[in-house]
């Protein structure tokens, strides 16, 4: 019986480890794929106070083995089959081994959206990437489009112009969400070129990815943009579904929790990109994995005092 199971090894979930190890809590960490989360492709963090320049992979190599390593705690690659956080104990079973704990804290984060077009899953790894940072070095000297108009779609774009002949950065409307030092600066390299108000309606190729056929919303005009690689940057899902018949989500699928990370179910805390929240960064994953893993320690202090 574990004092907490955290579910996810992304910068929320780390995080709420080092704290409840700090506090002495038992601690077993799940993650279905690698540690670390959507921070690892991230070429440089520029917002994170006091890091200036540190790449996503030292960042989550640096939290690992500060969170995870130098506690041993316990950690277990894989997929949950089924869960009951209902009662005092909760359980999650993972293939024929079932794990029991007082709390859980899921810090299940958020997967990369799709556009939906013609083409996008026939040249999924022949020209259609979600990672920049993964990808990018394939498409050295050529020509490539990221889709998208927030941080993430700015920032692919401003690293793959160092490789890429030519970056489009084709956005449906004609003003940025992402933050304006991130649009100035990617404006201001010679390569990056603005699409706006367009949207990509097939992914065209033979083998690999040669074109785009996109449509200017505006005035319907369709026309054909010759690229190699095409960079998909169109937000976020939450990874929610699982918990949705017992945890309660918002419009948007987010888990519905407060700053306190507290959830519908007692003992049961959610933290990071999941988690309903007007700002989704690497700052405020790393909040949430802090203030869940205390809120995690306050519920269990209480249940001992009743106990007693
Ligand atoms: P995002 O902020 O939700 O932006 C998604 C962009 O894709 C929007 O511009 C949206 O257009 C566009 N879009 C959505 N669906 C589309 C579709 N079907 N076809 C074409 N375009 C579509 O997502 P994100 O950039 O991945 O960022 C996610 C979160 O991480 C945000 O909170 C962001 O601030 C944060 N982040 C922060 C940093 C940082 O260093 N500060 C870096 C990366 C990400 P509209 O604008 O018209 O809605």
């Amino acid at each position: 019986m574990y004092d907490v199971i955290i579910l996810g090894a992304g910068t929320a979930g780390m995080t709420a480890a080092l704290y409840t190890n700090r506090a002495g809590l038992s601690t077993l960490i799940v993650e279905q794929e690698l540690y670390g989360g959507q921070i690892i492709n991230t070429p440089e963090i520029e917002n994170y106070p006091a890091l200036p320049g540190v790449s996503g992979f030292d960042f989550v190599q640096n939290l690992y083995q500060q969170a995870v390593e130098a506690f041993q705690t316990e950690f277990v690659f894989g997929t949950l089959t089924s869960f009951d956080f209902q009662g005092d104990v909760k359980k999650i079973t993972i293939g024929d081994q079932t794990y029991e704990s007082k709390t859980v804290i899921i810090a299940s984060g958020a997967k990369h959206k799709k556009i939906g077009c013609a083409g996008e899953e026939t040249f999924q790894g022949k020209g259609v990437s979600y990672c920049a940072t993964c990808d990018g070095a394939f498409f050295k000297g050529k020509e490539v489009a990221v889709v998208g108009g927030g941080n993430t779609a700015l920032q692919d774009a401003k690293y793959l112009s160092r490789y890429c002949s030519r970056v489009y950065l084709i956005h449906r409307r004609d003003q940025f969400r992402a933050a304006q030092i991130e649009v100035e600066d990617a404006l201001s390299r010679d390569n990056i070129m603005p699409v706006y108000d367009s949207v990509v309606e097939e992914i065209q190729g033979e083998q690999t990815v040669s074109s785009l056929k996109i449509k200017n919303v505006k005035n319907g005009t369709e026309s054909i943009l010759p690229v190699n690689g095409v960079f998909v940057a169109v937000g976020l899902n939450p990874q929610t579904e699982l918990f949705r018949d017992s945890i309660a989500v918002d419009e948007n699928g987010y888990f519905d929790a407060e700053e306190d990370c507290k959830t519908n179910l007692p003992g049961v805390f959610v933290a990071g990109d999941a988690r309903r929240k007007p700002l989704r960064q690497l700052i405020t994953a790393a909040a949430d994995g802090a203030v869940s893993a205390e809120m995690a320690r306050e519920y269990l202090d209480s249940r001992n005092e009743k106990e007693k």
